[in-house]
């Protein structure tokens, strides 16, 4: 790898880690590693601001699913939180007061690009090629780990619809909102009714002069408990020892219940019948609720929650087609059974890219090993994290490390756990790199596909991001979230090689 090289972090060598992203990975990463006495790492990232997933998603009512208490780091309780699902500026100034607190803006390369990685089998170090405002041309940063927190949900999708590029109105993805368009009074198509799309589609409904919603598969949605944290909570939360460690575990329990129905849906007909019974009370309309309901197990996709998302469908300038796209003109949508709605924008609620994500990452380990020769197979990474043949690699929110039901932030702190674990083991061994074994890693991935047989998300009949194109789940953790903080809070080192650079 030619170009300039960062100057050696401490006296006389690269940096102990060079961790990518400010998102709730990298973050927690980083103070995983100060917290254990190491202080010599970077964190690269493109953005000229921290906070990932919080930073990048602005569209209008973005907000998290998982209650605040439960949705932060276990080691930075904050007891003020305004709502019980917090909002996407809230969670942004959470993400910052964890930066100040613990001194991280020092070790931050802002407008820093990762657009590569290759392992050096002779120094047993990463360099790791950066670009953009922050970097200087043909740069590499030399790390001896590199932890890669880039986000699973960070790469925008966008379908590949026929006459797209056609289009003259404006279009943008959920994730990428176009804030300086005013949508009062236009004419407006939202495509896609995940996570994102029933979140904005009713506070746009109210300004928009027409909606039109394609919808090609409905999500189950469940009522959302959402209020404001009262005065007396917040008090009790700061003066009472245990009260908010207490409230936060009873939420970690209720969201961990819903696992068991992932292998016995049967289980989830209690949460099917209230899904059910909210979209009765909330659309009146037969013909709307008939479009509206599911036709699939409920857990197959991520089980929504929102108390506001029907009600704007019934309103006078909504409407829903469920007939799919048959392509895209000039100033148009064309439907599939032949209606032509008439629009000014066209706003992608349609999700990321999950299983792909690697498609076209430059990142070589061991031996000249390239990821996509690795993953011809499909992407995995024993415990999501380490893959074989590329030593001192850790994939944070990796494959196979996604959850449906439950605060990604627990994975987070457990797969930072694990990466402190790893480094200590390779350096009481005397070692300068760590890889986990070709057999452990498939030994793991087994497991997961045998796990997920039978799981809601593979015989429940939708259509799952979790699974890749030949239906194996690369995304979903298939078990407990108690069974991922086990298995990595203890390595077991006869899963790992540990050497040393000749
Ligand atoms: C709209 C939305 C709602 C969500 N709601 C929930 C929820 O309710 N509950 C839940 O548990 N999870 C939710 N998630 C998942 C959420 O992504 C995770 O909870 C968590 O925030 C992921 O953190 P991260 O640091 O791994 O990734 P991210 O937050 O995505 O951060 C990745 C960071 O890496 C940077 N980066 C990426 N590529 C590069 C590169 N090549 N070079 C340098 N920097 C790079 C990015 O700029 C970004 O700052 C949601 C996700 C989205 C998109």
């Amino acid at each position: 790898m030619a170009g300039v090289v960062t100057p050696a972090a401490g006296p006389g060598g690269p940096y102990t880690v060079v961790i990518v992203g400010t998102g709730f990975s990298g973050l927690g990463m980083a103070i995983g590693l100060k917290k254990s006495g190491m202080h010599d790492f970077v964190i690269l990232e493109k953005a000229a601001e921290v906070g990932g997933t919080w930073r990048e998603n602005t569209y209008p009512g973005c907000a998290c699913d998982i209650m605040s208490l439960l949705y932060s780091f276990s080691f930075e309780p904050k007891s003020d939180w305004s709502r019980m699902f917090p909002k996407q500026a809230e969670l942004l100034e959470y993400i910052k007061h964890v930066v100040d607190k613990y001194d991280l803006a020092q070790h931050i390369r802002f407008e820093t690009e990762v657009t590569g990685a290759e392992y050096d089998d002779a120094t047993d170090t990463w360099g790791v090629t950066v670009a953009g405002e922050g970097a200087e041309p043909g740069e590499v940063v030399r790390g001896r780990a590199l932890a890669a927190g880039m986000g699973p949900l960070h790469r925008p999708s966008v379908p590949d619809l026929k006459g797209l590029s056609s289009f003259r109105g404006t279009t943008f993805h959920s994730a990428e909102w176009d804030h300086d368009y005013d949508l009062t009074g236009k004419r407006v198509a939202v495509i896609g009714t995940g996570a994102s799309a029933i979140q904005f589609v009713p506070q746009i409904a109210k300004k928009v002069g027409s909606l039109t919603l394609f919808q090609r598969t409905p999500p189950w949605i469940m009522p959302k408990p959402d209020r404001r944290v009262t005065a007396v909570e917040r008090t009790l939360f700061r003066r009472v020892p245990g009260v908010q460690r207490g409230y936060r575990n009873g939420i970690y329990l209720l969201q961990e219940s819903f696992v068991l129905g992932f292998k016995n849906p049967g289980l989830l007909k209690a949460a099917s019948g209230i899904a059910q019974w909210h979209l009765r009370r909330q659309i009146p309309d037969p013909d709307l609720r008939r479009k509206l309901t599911p036709d699939y197990t409920m857990g197959c996709k991520r089980t929504l929650v929102s108390s506001d998302y029907y009600p704007a469908l019934t309103r006078p300038n909504v409407e829903l087609t469920t007939a799919g796209i048959a392509e895209i003109r000039e100033n148009s949508i064309v439907a599939r059974d032949g209606t032509e709605y008439e629009v000014d924008a066209i706003i992608f609620g349609t999700g990321f890219h999950v299983t792909d994500a690697f498609a076209d990452a430059h990142i070589v380990g061991r031996r000249g090993l390239r990821i996509q020769d690795a993953w011809r197979d499909g992407i995995k990474a024993h415990l999501g994290v380490s893959v074989a043949g590329f030593p001192n690699l850790f994939l944070l929110l990796g494959p196979n490390s996604g959850l449906g039901h439950n605060s990604m932030i627990f994975m987070i702190e457990a797969q930072v756990r694990y990466v402190l674990r790893c480094l200590e083991m390779m350096t009481s061994g005397g070692g300068s790199r760590i890889a986990v074994r070709d057999s452990v890693q498939d030994r793991f991935n087994a497991w997961v596909q045998a796990k997920s047989e039978g799981a809601v998300w593979v015989k429940g009949g939708c259509d799952s991001w979790y699974l890749d194109e030949n239906g194996a789940n690369r995304a979903a953790w298939p078990a407990s979230t108690v069974n991922y903080w086990l298995r990595t809070r203890r390595l077991s080192p006869g899963d790992f090689e540990v050497g040393a650079a000749r």
